[in-house]
């Protein structure tokens, strides 16, 4: 089966290295209420510098994961990937209780599964541009919401209609076991769905229970020191790496400020490529382990099923 890029249907062999949960574009300075807008991404040059620095390292591919009420844009995707000649795969869904738009509250399950399957199907914010993964469908600290709870509803409709994968969002790594009793309520096939922000899980057993599920689990904040340390993290995935569950991990950065960016000051995407991989690899970790992580998982995840 194919992935659904901006640009179009495409085999997963033209991925190459891939970043699993990003942002390029996007614009919550509105929630966060923050005078410096520092989150907010924009099409600018620091953006194609930091993509010049990944091409560079042999990534090719970034999976786009704000969705409508992000600031989402698939125009400036749509661009980016064309400017860049990078495979960029959008997502529609809606974010988590906090980030929702006012509709999300009112509206039933099958309602907003409509919308997501319009934007997988015919294409986002009325352009042909079409989202290719239901992602970030998120849950709140400790708590799944009613609201939440029905996105997740609405997010598995959309599965079942298309065939897209799901991407989830743990906060602060928090409730995937409880994400995963919704998609087992519901006789989700667990091979398409992947749960974010595990690196921020320091619940380990919870970790393997979603491994065993059958599921993927990202290890998407790499580099974000300030919730947990790249050593520790390092440390978690040997584990599960040494437990066997190579083929169900993918990594990412998870950008979301402009103080991440390198021109800014900050860590930037390419800290994956030039400093993490090369930890991993300096534990002992092997190509082929490495490469089943950036590239063979990516490309099975997100082949529409
Ligand atoms: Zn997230």
């Amino acid at each position: 089966m194919n992935i659904q890029t901006v640009t179009g249907k495409l085999s997963p062999e033209v991925m190459l290295k891939t970043m699993i949960h990003e942002h390029l574009v996007f614009d919550l300075s509105g929630v966060r209420k923050e005078k410096d807008k520092d989150s907010m991404l924009e099409n600018d040059s620091s953006l194609d510098q930091e993509i010049e620095m990944l091409k560079n390292s042999g990534c090719n591919t970034i999976v786009e994961v704000s969705n409508i009420g992000m600031g989402r844009d698939a125009g400036a995707l749509y661009d980016i990937a064309n400017k860049h000649d990078l495979v960029v795969i959008a997502s529609t869904g809606f974010y988590k209780e906090s980030v929702y738009p006012a509709f999300v509250f009112e509206k039933s399950a099958e309602e907003l599964a409509d919308i997501m399957i319009r934007d997988i199907c015919e294409g986002m914010d009325g352009t042909d541009i079409k989202a290719g993964l239901i992602a970030e469908i998120g849950s709140s600290l400790n708590e799944i919401t009613k609201t939440e709870e029905k996105v997740f509803k609405a997010a598995i409709m959309a599965h079942n209609r298309t065939g897209a994968p799901i991407s989830t969002h743990c906060e602060i790594g928090t409730m995937g076991k409880e994400q995963l009793a919704l998609f087992q309520k519901d006789n989700v096939v667990m091979k398409s769905v992947s749960f974010g922000h595990q690196d921020l899980n320091e619940d380990m057993e919870e970790q393997l229970l979603l491994l065993q599920s059958g599921a993927y689990i990202q290890f998407d904040t790499i580099g974000k020191n300030s919730y947990r340390e790249d050593s520790a993290k390092v440390k978690n995935l040997l584990v599960l790496l040494d437990k066997g569950y190579e083929n169900q991990i993918m990594l990412s950065c998870d950008i979301t400020r402009k103080s991440h960016l390198k021109q800014n000051g900050g860590h930037g995407y390419n800290h994956l490529f030039e400093n993490f991989i090369p930890a991993l690899m300096e534990s002992g970790v092997s190509n082929e382990i490495i490469d089943k992580m950036l590239v063979q998982n990516p490309r099975e995840f997100l082949a529409f099923k």
